[in-house]
């Protein structure tokens, strides 16, 4: 069980459709609301941890996956919350699972959104500028999104168009003040436009930036290229906001928020509850577990190049687990893994060779590197 927590709802036993009032110490209260995603299978996330905060003026953080807008509505009156009584809805990262609800809550509630400056750049299209014929009708979140053109040509287009035009109420870099006492710090990494919210001394309501039971996949800093054009002047600096660096960057700097706020309830967005039981986050040891858990995956790459130059999906396929490589997930593997080669080209313990194929140095630079990354 997880301290301050009351189960008002069972949900099933990933935690899907669950109803969950945390009340804290002050009396702030705030409602846990899981919606359901579509992925399954080996990567499975479980549902989206969609939350509720009771402050004076109370807001929502997330609007779940495409479709789940409305069904967030129905279960924000399960608990006697109307919409009406919320003053806005703050999205913690632009990726389908956590705004594919959004223009439909927009449509059903009239709420105002907030999110960082980046995602509402991000969701709108600009023809002139996609980097290929196939994108131009996608906006530039989908530029940077790493799936395949059969996939988001199938899956993505419906809910790319239902945020066009959408107003965004943009939130800066650093802390920004939404309420008293209540702060959003943009820590991307996960995503360029990754944002946690403070409450207080007390809780952090963290996104996708920190996850139980999962580790949250690093973006490309190369990626940045394919989205400069439209983020541009204002973010000129590829490492400020994408790739591994940047997300060790933001792992660090919750250690530092968890050293000055022991004991803080931390409200990840997937996993909270799952295979029937909850998954309490300690925000210092699960960040510390993170930054060690991507030290370990840069050994063992080193490790998997040291018989001879390798492609990612070469490295990928002889580091991850059969079962993850199924499908898609051979894609998202990849990614992680090209993540992974770009800090350790920059720390000098590995060469891109030819295209996608990565050879190792002989240095081991990387740790140290990680270590002192700040
Ligand atoms: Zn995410
Ligand atoms: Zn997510």
């Amino acid at each position: 069980m997880i301290e301050h927590a009351e189960v008002l709802h069972r949900g099933d036993d990933s935690g899907n459709e669950m109803l969950v009032r945390f009340r804290l110490p002050s009396g702030l209260e705030i409602f846990g609301l899981p919606t359901k995603n579509t992925y399954g299978g080996h990567w499975d996330l479980g549902p989206t941890w969609n939350y509720a905060v009771m402050s004076d003026k109370p807001f929502l953080v997330d609007a779940g996956r495409f479709g789940q807008g409305k069904k967030l509505v129905a279960m924000l009156e399960k608990i006697g919350i109307s919409t009406a009584d919320l003053d806005f809805v703050l999205i913690s990262h632009g990726h389908e699972d956590h705004d594919g609800g959004l223009a439909e809550l927009v449509d059903a509630t009239c709420l105002n959104v907030k999110a960082h400056a980046i995602y509402g750049r991000l969701i709108s299209t600009y023809p002139a500028k996609s980097p290929t014929a196939s994108k131009r009708d996608f906006p530039a979140k989908c530029w940077h999104c790493f799936m395949p053109e059969t996939f988001y040509t199938q899956n993505c287009l419906e809910y790319h168009k239902a945020l066009q035009g959408l107003k965004v109420d943009p939130i800066g870099d650093g802390q920004t003040e939404i309420g008293p006492d209540i702060r959003t710090c943009h820590l991307p990494g996960h995503n360029p436009d990754c944002l946690a919210v403070r409450l207080g001394k007390e809780a952090i309501i963290v996104g996708d930036i920190i996850l139980p039971d999962i580790s949250p996949w690093p973006t490309r800093k190369s990626l940045f290229n394919e989205v400069a054009a439209v983020i541009k002047p204002h973010y000129t600096d590829a490492a400020a906001i994408f790739g591994l660096r940047c997300y060790i960057r933001s792992l660090k700097k919750l250690i530092e928020i968890a050293s000055g706020a022991p004991g803080l309830l931390v409200l990840p967005a997937h996993r909270f509850y799952y295979h029937g039981r909850w998954n309490p986050v300690d925000l210092e040891n699960r960040a510390k577990e993170l930054l060690a858990h991507h030290i370990t995956r840069c050994g063992a790459i080193i490790d998997i190049l040291k018989n001879g130059p390798k492609t990612a999906e070469e490295i990928a396929a002889a580091h991850f687990e059969e079962e993850l490589l199924e499908g898609y997930g051979s894609i998202m593997a990849a990614n992680e893994i090209v993540s992974h080669c770009e800090l350790l080209i920059e720390s000098g313990d590995v060469v891109a060779v030819a295209g996608n194929t990565y050879a190792a140095t002989g240095s081991m630079q990387f740790e140290t590197d990680i270590q002192e990354e700040i």
